[in-house]
């Protein structure tokens, strides 16, 4: 059962999806991973930094695409076109091989939403740490508005240790994921927290978006 949708916690933790850049890849068997390109390491990227995300990309143990997104905060960020160039890339991957989306999003929603409607993509887009207030929130589940709940595309929350009460609580259920992501905590923990805030067990149903997601 996997339950965290987001760690850079070591392998093998068999409730998560251990997201790795591709230069770093090692793979255990029998652990579940993401590749992706983290903005922040885009200043580090070789030649064949993308061939090398591609290749990997496929392989049956990455089981979504990520975290890719966007960040000007950090320091040296790398421009801006550049951020998108590698966004769209891995959104192309994530549409051709069927695999989700994981978002690294510090406050660029406009630039996320405006991609989105352009490139109208069938896979679940996750936005990963989401620790923004309830109008962001809002501003992409408008996205979601048309979308068959039946569906696992559209836009997704993932809750971690750091959470806006309020947003949770405003949340479609069927949108929410967590993770534990650098958090010294564990999954189970973090998910009695957002368990505690919105005053349900959310452990069954995590398992169950993340299931829908992942389509295992
Ligand atoms: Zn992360």
């Amino acid at each position: 059962m996997i339950l965290d949708i987001h760690t850079h916690h070591p392998a093998p933790d068999s409730e998560a999806i251990i997201s790795i850049v591709p230069d770093k890849f090692c793979p255990l068997e029998g652990q579940l991973y993401s590749v992706g390109i983290h903005p922040w390491s885009i200043s580090e990227m070789t030649d064949g930094t993308l061939s090398r995300l591609e290749e990997l990309a496929q392989r049956p143990d990455v089981v979504a695409i990520g975290e890719t997104g966007f960040d000007m905060t950090h320091e040296n960020p790398a421009p801006m076109f550049r951020q998108i160039n590698i966004f769209r890339h891995h959104v192309m991957l994530s549409e051709s091989l069927h695999k989700p989306l994981i978002i690294h999003d510090v406050k660029m929603h406009d630039v996320i939403l405006s991609l989105y409607k352009e490139l109208g993509p069938s896979q679940p887009w996750i936005i990963h740490g989401f620790r923004n207030k309830l109008s962001v929130l809002q501003m992409f589940e408008r996205l979601n508005g048309d979308i068959n709940a039946s569906e696992p595309s559209g836009i997704y929350f993932s809750f971690g240790a750091r959470f806006n009460a309020d947003t949770l609580r405003a949340c479609p259920l069927s949108r929410i994921l967590a993770e534990t992501d650098e958090s010294p905590l564990s999954i189970r923990e973090i998910i009695a927290s957002l368990s505690a805030a919105r005053d349900m067990d959310l452990l069954p149903l995590v398992a169950d978006n993340t299931a829908r997601i992942l389509r295992r």
